[in-house]
């Protein structure tokens, strides 16, 4: 099974998306997870990503679809995957089209998780209390949100075209969410 997961800012994706992975038995790609790393180690392409994450902006296209076009070759990637905080961007997402084309992959679906947004910005202000992600302040979080609709949101529309789009209400307790999920996929 191949799916992408797509969402605002604090829709909970990281934390569904280990959940339905560890029950479908497919690996869990973060792209954030993967800059993060990056930044930690101070490679170039951490270096290059930091001033992107901290103003709440995207990291340019090709470097993200460089870093995706060879994870997804790992033969880790080949049983299946669930992609989360990728594609981000229309060129992101005919981008993986390409990639998995070359790969023979299908995509099986996007399911979208969605939330009211003001709920949204409280539980990401929460987070940043209690966790040392650099993004997690009021003002990025704001500038996060504003990225999703105008970049991220024309996503949903391009994955319905082709059938694809599942959403899925993202309110409620962890394990019914995750109910929720396992069942728009049966
Ligand atoms: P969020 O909780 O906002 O969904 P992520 O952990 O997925 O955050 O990503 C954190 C930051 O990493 C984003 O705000 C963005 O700057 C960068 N990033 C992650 N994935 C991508 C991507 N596909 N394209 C561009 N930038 C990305």
């Amino acid at each position: 099974m191949r799916l992408i997961f797509l969402g605002p800012p604090g829709v909970g994706k990281g934390t569904q998306a280990k959940r339905v992975c560890g029950h479908l038995g497919i690996i869990h790609l973060s792209t954030g997870d993967i800059l993060r790393a990056e930044m930690a180690a101070d490679s170039e392409i951490g270096q290059k990503a930091k001033s992107f994450i901290d103003d709440g902006e995207l990291v340019p296209d090709d470097v993200l679809l460089g870093i995706m076009n060879n994870r997804l070759k790992k033969d880790d990637a080949q049983k299946g995957y669930l992609l989360d905080g990728f594609p981000r961007t229309i060129p992101q997402a005919e981008g993986l089209d390409n990639i998995m084309k070359n790969l023979s992959h299908t995509l099986d679906g996007a399911i979208s998780l969605t939330a009211d947004e003001d709920e949204l910005v409280q539980r990401l202000i929460n987070r940043g209390l209690e966790s040392d992600r650099s993004d997690d302040t009021p003002e990025v979080i704001r500038q996060r949100q504003k990225v999703y609709w105008n970049q991220t949101a024309p996503l949903l529309e391009y994955y319905a075209q082709k059938n694809l789009l599942k959403s899925v209400d993202g309110l409620g307790d962890i394990p019914e969410i995750t109910e929720r999920i396992l069942g728009v996929l049966n």
